[in-house]
């Protein structure tokens, strides 16, 4: 158990369909502090660095440009074991195949504009994290809603 943060991108599927409201309330309803949130127009390198796993990929072009469609919203979220917390409200990465119940279970039908990007562990989500926000752009505030979102020894 651990304090964490965690990046996730509301993707431009989700900005073009007006989701952003309700993907980061559910972030909010689960206990998840918001200590970063901007929006941003995502260019080609930052996009080959964040996807560098996926550039030779056969799909990275239609990723990319789907990723430059419209501003993407940047949010650092953070919670106890935040990084799994998150990965797990998004689901499996194809939209088809995730549950209903997660993000993308719940909003997607596609492989690709899976209206949410999220770190993938710790490493990742440090790295990304930098990536997204400057340190000033990361806030340390303190939740009133602590006491009653975690136990007195797991926070
Ligand atoms: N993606 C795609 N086709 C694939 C696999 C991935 O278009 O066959 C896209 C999809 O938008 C996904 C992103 O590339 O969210 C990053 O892929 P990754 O395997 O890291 O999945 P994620 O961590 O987003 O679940
Ligand atoms: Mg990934």
């Amino acid at each position: 158990m651990a304090l964490e943060k965690t990046l996730v991108l509301l993707k431009p599927c989700t900005v073009q369909r007006a989701l952003c409201g309700e993907v980061i309330n559910r972030f909010e309803k689960k206990g998840l502090r918001i200590a970063g949130m901007k929006m941003m127009q995502l260019d080609e390198a930052i996009l080959r660095e964040h996807y560098a796993h996926l550039v030779d990929r056969p799909f990275f072009p239609t990723l990319r440009d789907s990723m430059m469609a419209t501003p993407v919203v940047a949010l650092a979220l953070e919670g106890v074991d935040a990084i799994e917390v998150v990965r797990q409200m998004a689901g499996p990465t194809n939209g088809r195949k995730a549950l209903p119940g997660t993000i993308r279970g719940d909003y997607s039908v596609s492989g690709q504009q899976n209206i949410v990007h999220a770190s993938d562990g710790p490493e990742t989500a440090a790295a990304e994290l930098k990536r997204f926000f400057r340190d000033e752009e990361i806030f340390e505030w303190t939740s009133p809603m602590r006491v009653a979102v975690y136990a007195s020894d797991e926070c």
